[in-house]
């Protein structure tokens, strides 16, 4: 099953990746010490009665890995193969991507251990209700703002939101992000991160000179953010020829209709058995002959033992953590182009900054001004990092790190330490 990563460990990887760029920057060891890890840890206990009457104890986490620059910042993950390693390095990478496309907000991650396509909506809501209560200690507009991640949602973030206000007695949207737009949710949020993953696509075509129209595309996952890039590809005129989710793998070599395909999956909530396509082995999608590689799905699902077999001429990393180091250093080998997570992915988390910016003003934008934004956002980071990777002829990723570990490094030596 694709959504599925191999066992390989999610924080070993965000180390290593964080050591690579520190030495190729010559960072000191000071402040590595003072950025590297995460800040806050929290653990806890969320028991739920469930439909049947049984009490159920899930596993909990929020961690803080930076407040240097803002305040925390990042998803809330429902997911049976949640651990605690694995909200760390997620939590790490949001550090680093908020300081790639520059917002001044640290990095956090959140999770819990769970099977959320096997829950109802009730227990959904009591399990969301009492994690936030849980972690309510650490959560706040100026503290630490969570939002949706892998099967979480508007409706997650409106009882996060609901929960944390009647706690407090008054209304205070601006503790998540994501919600819906009744609630002071933001115009353009559900589609920031595939649309961002498409900018960044844009760019990436034009460095190498790549016609998008028709250029050829294959999706590893199909939750938001695959979906949403696989769409505005479609409608800029790229030939989308495979696309994945957790249950199976279709492909068309002539294209597929991703307006359909996202209608049949909202309809049915799988991708499997799409007319006018034939099934693909998964693996075979990251096999394909094709311009353009989508990992859209969970970490470490390109790795030592299959990532000789990819031949896309660029990889957009719509996941987060979808390519281990070993991974990372045989696509270089091969001339791939990668576009790393905490570039190519950021979307998402600008337009939760242009979210909460607009709940802290009480006065909310127009959606031609949010992808105008986000446009001039996606497009400065890119050119940043491309620079770092053209002058010091270093990998994406350590142009991306090194961007946004300098970024933090800076403000952890204006700071200075406490006491
Ligand atoms: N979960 C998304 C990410 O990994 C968005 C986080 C946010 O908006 O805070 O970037």
């Amino acid at each position: 099953m694709l959504m599925t990563k191999s066992t390989g460990n999610a924080y070993d990887v965000a180390l290593e990746n964080f050591d690579t760029a520190a030495d190729a920057m010559g960072l000191d060891k000071d402040t590595r010490e003072m950025i590297k890890y995460p800040e806050r840890i929290l653990m806890v206990t969320v028991p739920v009665r469930m439909d049947d009457g049984q009490i159920h104890r899930f596993e909990g986490y929020r961690v803080q890995h930076s407040q240097v620059r803002g305040p925390a910042k990042g998803g809330i993950r429902f997911h049976p193969q949640v651990t605690l390693d694995e909200v760390k390095a997620l939590a790490t990478w949001m550090t680093w991507k908020c300081a790639v496309v520059n917002i001044p907000f640290g990095g956090a991650k959140g999770g819990i251990t769970c099977d959320p396509k096997h829950m109802s909506k009730g227990e959904l809501e009591r399990m969301t209700r009492r994690y936030t209560s849980a972690i309510l200690p650490l959560i706040g507009p100026e503290q630490d703002i969570p939002a949706p991640d892998v099967y979480t949602n508007s409706q997650t973030m409106a009882w996060i939101m609901d929960t944390y206000s009647m706690t407090k007695g008054y209304p205070i949207p601006g503790v998540v992000t994501g919600k819906p737009i009744s609630l002071g949710g933001s115009l353009g949020r559900n589609e920031a991160t595939g649309r961002g993953v498409f900018y960044t696509i844009q760019c990436a075509c034009e460095h190498l000179k790549i016609p998008l129209k028709g250029a050829t595309v294959a999706v590893q996952g199909f939750g938001n953010a695959g979906s949403i890039t696989a769409q505005l590809l479609h409608e800029a005129g790229a030939k989308v020829i495979a696309v994945s989710d957790s249950t199976g793998c279709i492909y068309n070599r002539n294209g597929l209709n991703i307006p359909e395909l996202i209608h049949m999956k909202t309809l049915v909530g799988h991708v499997e058995g799409f007319p006018e396509s034939e099934p693909l082995e998964p693996a075979d999608l990251l096999a394909l002959n094709c311009d353009i590689l989508v990992p859209a799905a969970l970490e470490n699902t390109v790795h030592a033992e299959n990532a000789a077999t990819v031949r896309a001429r660029i990889v957009a990393e719509a996941a987060n953590g979808p390519l281990t180091p070993a991974a990372d250093r045989i696509l270089e080998a091969k001339g791939i182009f990668v576009i790393p997570d905490i570039l190519c992915n950021a979307g998402g988390v600008t337009v939760s900054y242009f979210e909460w910016v607009q709940d802290e003003q009480h006065l909310f934008w127009e959606a031609q001004d949010i992808y105008d934004r986000l446009e001039r956002v996606m497009k400065t980071a890119f050119r940043d990092v491309l620079k770092i990777h053209l002058d010091r002829n270093v990998s994406m990723r350590i142009a991306a790190n090194i961007l946004g570990i300098g970024r933090v490094a800076e403000a952890v030596q204006i700071r200075g330490i406490y006491p």
